[in-house]
């Protein structure tokens, strides 16, 4: 017998017809002598409406309210899914997150989860009672049963962060669709489902658009190495598993607020290579990463940003020993690039940082908390470190700085986030990395998860698409360039909970009465559009910066593959892909499991099909979409 919590959507329990069949597959989970908990989201898109309904009453309407309104839809299907149980024979109750007491911080709208008082749970389940649940929705406190909801797509969390608290012996999340599969199947039916998916991968998609999953449910069923399966409700097929690594003992306290960042990773021997002025039009990304790739040179981060005029910069970071080689694919292709700007002014040029490092800080409790990555860039200010190129995944907030800073950038960071382990030398051989993965896999295939985990070899290099449509991108016009001011700017945004991605500043510098300058650039959900430039307006004389652009008109488009770590030609495939289709790239920013492109909005569902497509990752059966 197990403790199992299953989960079901929207479009799952859309109709009478649909909560009758989950009731089924409840029942017969339970008759098998299951304890079951049974989690759902509001009947198909009612929460949609609800808002859709708030917005007709208010333009702005207050959080709380908007808390206690979208709380509601969920109230509806359990109620109704309990009934459909017990016309079924099997006894059910159903409680809101308030009688449960899934306690979460008092932020409307998108609160995290404190903790989960489990005995009510535990009761009506030892009576033979399938327990079904309101998903979304917790209080703020158990004295003023304030409502609050998780934030939207939030009961996937709900349902793991239960599935932790209770002990589960798996958590279930059954969807519209066979699964986790290649990419969205609704944009590119040709996607693939994976039998399984590591949590990081998982991680890295679910935060770059593949909503397929809330991150913070990827986040809690990794940090407790919850067992934790994505399956369509219409079949009985086995869907995909995503595989967390063996997890520590973890309170149950502070469930989703424990701690933040739990290492502190450095490589001191990193070297850049910037071609400034490159033009703005497709191909010449995957021009030039294709000429390292035929090297056989691995590159490390890579970013591009945007620039006044129709010229990028490229700039990416490479292992010291390697440096010349890649300086001199650099040299070889700058003046090609010239020639195709046109004006003499506007020359493409080589620069080179010879003695820089990469210092990083990670973990999965950073997601969604904007406040992580302007601490570090804090610390760092602090210690007077500049810091020359950022990289952001969700997971992971990345800093090139001067080598000459490593030690002490590695000191103020430990004892800003308290980290008392050895920071960890990135090692050197990508091999390695592959080994330190595969170990952790494989300890959890031979204590819980009867299923195969790839060995480090057969790890794909790519293993998802994915296409966010809901970002935009802004930029700062000659930010003074000194340190400080990136712990500044996001410290700012950070205050308004807004969680920054790809922040990328210019490798050009611009002279400005006397003080250079660069150009930073970054995106923030669409949602926080307004807000975002409105801060930043506002500190701009005193900050001492230029303009801020607002682009509405983007779409990030990412791949993910923790099988790209060493593996050279990865990236230019990806931008040789987008060349061939005519698509501009307009920024570029890496992780080592992520490279992710804006482009044009219009051409985001194209950039997807050709990525897609370019790995090979189409399958030969169209995927159906239950809607
Ligand atoms: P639910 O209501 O069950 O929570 P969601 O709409 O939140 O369902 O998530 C399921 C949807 O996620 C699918 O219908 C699909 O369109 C979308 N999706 C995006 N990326 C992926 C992916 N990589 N794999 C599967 N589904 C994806
Ligand atoms: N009903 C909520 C939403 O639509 C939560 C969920 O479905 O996960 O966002
Ligand atoms: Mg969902």
């Amino acid at each position: 017998m197990s403790l199992v919590v299953q989960k079901y959507g929207g479009t799952s329990v859309g109709s009478v017809e649909r909560i009758q069949a989950v009731a089924q597959r409840a029942s017969a989970t339970a008759q098998k002598g299951n304890s079951l908990v049974v989690v759902v989201s509001a009947m198909g898109k009612t929460t949609d409406g609800l808002v859709k309904l708030a917005r007709e009453i208010s333009t702005n309407p207050c959080r709380r309210e908007m808390d206690m309104l979208l709380s509601t839809g969920e109230q509806v299907s359990i109620a109704l899914l309990s009934m459909a149980l017990k016309e079924l024979g099997q006894p059910a109750i159903s409680l809101t997150g308030a009688q449960v007491g899934i306690v979460t911080e008092a932020q409307h709208s998108h609160a995290r989860i404190l903790h989960i008082q489990t005995e009510r749970i535990v009761r009506h389940l030892n009576e033979g009672k399938v327990v079904v649940v309101a998903g979304f929705q917790g209080i703020s406190s158990t004295e003023e049963l304030e409502i609050t909801t998780l934030g939207r797509g939030g009961s996937d969390t709900s349902a793991v962060a239960l599935a932790a608290s209770l002990g589960a012996d798996r958590c279930e999340i059954y969807t519209d669709v066979p699964g986790i599969l290649t990419t969205d199947p609704r944009l590119v039916p040709d996607a693939q489902l994976m039998e399984e998916i590591t949590s990081d991968e998982m991680l890295e998609l679910a935060s770059l658009g593949a909503k397929v999953l809330h991150p913070r449910a990827v986040e809690i069923a990794r940090n407790y190495g919850m067992p934790l399966v994505v399956l369509s409700s219409w079949t009985d097929e086995p869907g995909t598993l995503v595989v967390s690594p063996m997890s520590q003992p973890r309170s149950l306290r502070d469930l989703e607020i424990a701690r933040s960042v739990t290492t502190v990773e450095f490589d001191p021997d990193q070297a850049k290579v910037a071609l400034l002025r490159v033009p703005d039009c497709p191909g010449v990304a995957a021009r030039l990463f294709g000429e390292i790739a035929l090297q056989e040179l691995d590159v490390d981060l890579i970013i591009q940003s945007i620039h006044e005029g129709n010229t990028n910069d490229i700039a990416f970071t490479v292992n010291s020993a390697i440096l010349k080689r890649a300086e001199a694919v650099a040299e070889a292709i700058a003046p090609a690039l010239r020639s195709q700007t046109g004006t003499d002014s506007q020359e493409a040029e080589v620069m080179v940082d010879r003695n820089v490092a990469k210092i990083s800080i990670a973990g999965a409790g950073m997601i969604g908390r904007p406040g992580i990555a302007a601490k570090m860039f804090t610390a760092l200010a602090s210690a007077g470190i500049n810091i020359g190129m950022i990289s952001t995944s969700e997971v992971k907030v990345s800093c090139v700085i001067d080598a000459q800073d490593c030690d002490s950038a590695i000191a103020i960071l430990c004892q800003t986030f308290e980290i008392s382990s050895s920071p960890i030398q990135i090692p050197v051989s990508s091999a390695e990395v592959l080994v330190l993965k595969d170990k952790e896999s494989s300890r959890k295939t031979s204590t819980s998860l009867n299923v195969g985990i790839p060995t480090a070899k057969e790890l794909p290099s790519v293993r998802g698409v994915a296409l966010d449509l809901n970002q935009v991108r802004l930029a700062i016009r000659n930010v003074p360039d000194h340190p400080g001011m990136a712990a500044q700017l996001f410290g700012l945004l950070a205050k308004e909970n807004i969680s920054v991605d790809m922040i990328i500043q210019s490798q050009r510098c611009r002279v400005i009465d006397g003080n250079p300058t660069r150009d930073i650039a970054f995106t923030v959900s669409q949602a926080d559009a307004q807000a975002a430039q409105m801060t930043l307006q506002q500190a701009a004389s005193i900050l001492g910066y230029g303009t801020i652009l607002l682009d509405q008109e983007i779409a990030k488009v990412s791949i993910v593959g923790a099988g790209m770590v060493g593996q050279p030609g990865v990236a230019t495939r990806m931008f040789a892909a987008l060349a061939a289709e005519q698509i501009n790239i307009q920024m570029i920013a890496t992780s080592e499991i992520k490279i992710s492109c804006v482009v044009n909005k219009e051409q985001g569902v194209s950039a997807l099909k050709a990525i897609h497509s370019a790995f090979g990752l189409a399958g030969s059966q169209k995927i159906e979409v239950r809607a």
